[in-house]
């Protein structure tokens, strides 16, 4: 099995060649085809089976290959795919992957986190942002400043889901999912599935694909 036999395209395969990947990882040759079909996911997955690839890949090759469901008439470009992580530190090297992976792609990806100074990350967003990687507690001071707009998110991925909620991110979450359309698809990582993670999968997650590595 190969990156082309998932049917992700040249200049993907040609960005993750030129970081000396030579086969997808298991989580990777389940999850692409699964996010490329338009599905959502549950997965459950550790740090170091390649997951962070396993739902960049896909959604880099959707993003580039379908047109934003946005009108044209509007002057400001769509954020189209948001994704949170418990983090700065995951939110750096998530973006640090998604650039990696995007590299011969034209599309603009941007980290958000807490910790540094808000107006660098304002003056950016009045550019174009089609990937935002965030943390949830400084994405809702943006939210709160209105100098963020999450209405045209058509991809949510939420990266170790558990860490979050262990880390009390529940009603911050919450208060994002309220702020995204609801035609959208969702894709949760977690790395140790409990009670909570049930539920927030319940509310969240259409007749999701399953998968644990
Ligand atoms: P992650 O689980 O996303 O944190 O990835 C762990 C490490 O595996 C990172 O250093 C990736 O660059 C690397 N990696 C991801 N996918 C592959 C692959 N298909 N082949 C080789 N290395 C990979």
């Amino acid at each position: 099995m190969s990156f082309s036999h998932l049917g992700l395209s040249n200049e993907i395969i040609r960005a993750v060649t030129e970081l000396g990947y030579t086969k997808p990882t298991p989580i990777q040759m389940q999850a692409i085809p699964a996010v490329l079909s338009g599905r959502d996911l549950l997965a459950g997955a550790q740090t170091g089976t390649g997951k962070t690839a396993s739902f960049t890949l896909p959604l880099l090759q959707k993003l580039s290959s379908e047109k934003s469901l946005k009108s044209t008439s509007d002057e400001c470009f769509p954020i189209r795919a948001l994704i949170l992580t418990p983090t700065r530190e995951l939110a750096a090297q998530v973006e640090l992957s998604v650039r990696e992976y995007g590299k011969y792609l034209k599309l603009n990806t941007m980290a958000m986190f807490g910790g540094v100074s808000i107006n660098p990350q304002k003056k950016l967003l009045r550019g174009r942002v089609d990937i935002l990687v965030a943390t949830p507690g400084r994405l809702l001071d943006h939210v709160q400043q209105r100098t963020v707009n999450l209405s045209n998110v058509e991809f949510l991925v939420l990266d170790e889901a558990d860490r979050m909620l262990d880390m009390g991110f529940i009603r911050d979450i919450r208060r994002i999912l309220s702020l995204l359309p609801k035609q959208r698809q969702n894709l949760l990582f977690f790395a140790t599935f409990s009670d909570k993670i049930k539920e927030l999968a319940t509310g969240l997650l259409d007749n999701p694909e399953m998968i644990e590595v």
